[in-house]
């Protein structure tokens, strides 16, 4: 397809710096005012009406009484306002109390020193926490235990090596043809495993310097064998539409970039960032892909489900990222409805990562057997697409390595020895056996 001139000015990103756009901007005055009041599907669920700058979701019973509890004064039209979300993020102890029970570890773990990997949970998705559970799954991905402050073997600040294979700031080159382009460091809600917990939420680091998307781009632009350029972060959404287009438009007029993927948590964390206009703007830059962070069914929300939905028909082909997390998503039937509930949503299931070795994460981290008996558990029980890959990222650097349970049992003569899904040996013949040696025979069966 020819690539269409949708470029913006060059020069500078617009409002010249990288911060997240919600932090800085002012409230949008409301475009098209409408009377604030709410209406009520049978099901119970609030019905937003839609303003021009707000996306105008249903808002899930739970959610909405959560709302009515901790944010009582605020409308539901700022409440599915992204901008407010960030603004109103939870950060500190205190606020967490005031909606929920902290266990004793959770409470001595966030008095900490001031080091940790910083808070930060959207309000929508604090909806989502149980307040009494401390060993709720989402409450799990989000706030911090002391387990955080235990280095395992292992474990290291920058376990995949990027800074490693990083030719210029915030450029990540490790395979041939593709590169990862970390555009910011913030996030609207934190991950506590987060593979880049020594950048992302820091604020300090190099990467995000005003000048550094030029520097990328034009490193992008000098690499002809560059094809693909997944940008991510910290989280691209969580930039104002301008500044999102400005990258985009950017990357889009290279023309040996043949594909841009935007790496994100949004949809999940922060439904409300998919307003009508960004997918108006999105759409202009196609092919543009999307790989969206998912952890748990829990996630699979109305709004959820809302905010795919309208990525889905602004034509940008969705996957998904899932971090095996030990306790949270680790046994086949969570992430059978996982899987299940995401092909409704459009989202395809891409990659099922075994949790990288970052510091302080080995109380999340599941054996390899663990990861294996789980894609076992769904091949042959679910549709095919359905069933993600599940990869280790190599240590230093190695890039990723799928992992597969072993169907191929070896070779017997001519025939080849398959088990299938319920554990029952085949026999396949294959004549054609000039590749004999690569699957040599593992005994007789
Ligand atoms: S959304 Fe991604 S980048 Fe942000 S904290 Fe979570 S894992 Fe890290």
């Amino acid at each position: 397809m020819e690539k269409q001139n949708t470029c913006l000015e060059d020069g500078e990103p617009p409002d010249g710096g990288l911060v997240c756009g919600a932090l800085e901007s002012k409230p949008e005055k409301e475009e098209n005012p409408v009377p604030r009041r709410t209406i009520r599907s049978a099901s119970g669920a609030m019905i937003v009406p839609k303003r021009a700058n707000v996306s105008g979701f249903f808002m899930s019973a739970r959610t909405a009484e959560f709302r009515r509890r901790f944010f009582k004064d605020v409308s539901p039209i700022e409440w599915n306002d992204w901008r407010w979300q960030i603004r109103h993020s939870i950060t500190t102890m205190g606020e967490l109390e005031r909606m929920l029970s902290l266990s004793d570890d959770e409470r001595t773990a966030l008095k900490g020193d001031g080091s940790a990997f910083p808070l930060a949970i959207t309000p929508y998705y604090a909806s989502l926490l149980d307040p009494d559970n401390p060993l709720q799954p989402l409450r799990r991905t989000v706030i911090p235990v002391t387990a955080e402050k235990v280095r395992n073997q292992g474990e290291h600040e920058d376990p995949l090596g990027e800074e490693a294979d990083s030719p210029v700031p915030g450029v990540v080159h490790r395979y041939p043809d593709r590169v990862l382009f970390l555009v910011t460091d913030f996030c609207s809600t934190y991950c506590r495993y987060c593979t880049r917990s020594r950048m992302v939420g820091r604020q300090t680091h190099r990467n995000m310097k005003a000048d550094s998307w030029n520097k990328a781009i034009e490193y992008i632009e000098s690499n002809p064998s560059i094809r693909d350029v997944l940008v991510s972060g910290g989280d691209p959404l969580t930039l104002s539409d301008e500044r999102l287009e400005w990258l985009l438009s950017r990357l889009h007029r290279i023309p040996h970039v043949e594909v841009v993927r935007i790496g994100t948590k949004a949809p999940v964390v922060l439904p409300q960032r998919i307003t009508p206009a960004l997918c108006r703007m999105l759409r202009k830059y196609h092919p543009l892909w999307m790989s969206i962070h998912f952890t748990h069914p829990q996630e699979l929300t109305e709004e959820v489900e809302r905010a795919c939905e309208n990525l889905a028909n602004a034509g940008i082909p969705l996957q998904s990222q899932t971090v095996l997390l030990a306790g949270i998503n680790d046994n086949v039937d969570t992430m059978r409805r996982l899987v299940h509930g995401l092909v409704k949503m459009r989202v395809r299931p891409y990659y099922l990562y075994q949790c990288d070795p970052i510091i302080g994460s080995g109380h999340f981290r599941t054996s390899v057997a663990k990861g294996l008996e789980i894609t076992r558990g769904l091949r042959g029980y679910t549709s095919g697409f359905a069933i993600p890959m599940y990869v280790i990222d190599c240590p230093g650097g190695g890039g990723k390595v799928p992992l597969t349970p072993e169907y191929a049992m070896g070779r017997d003569g001519d025939d080849i020895l398959l088990k299938n899904y319920e554990g029952n040996i085949y026999r396949y013949f294959d004549g054609k056996t000039e590749n004999r040696e690569h699957l040599s025979c593992k005994g007789s069966l």
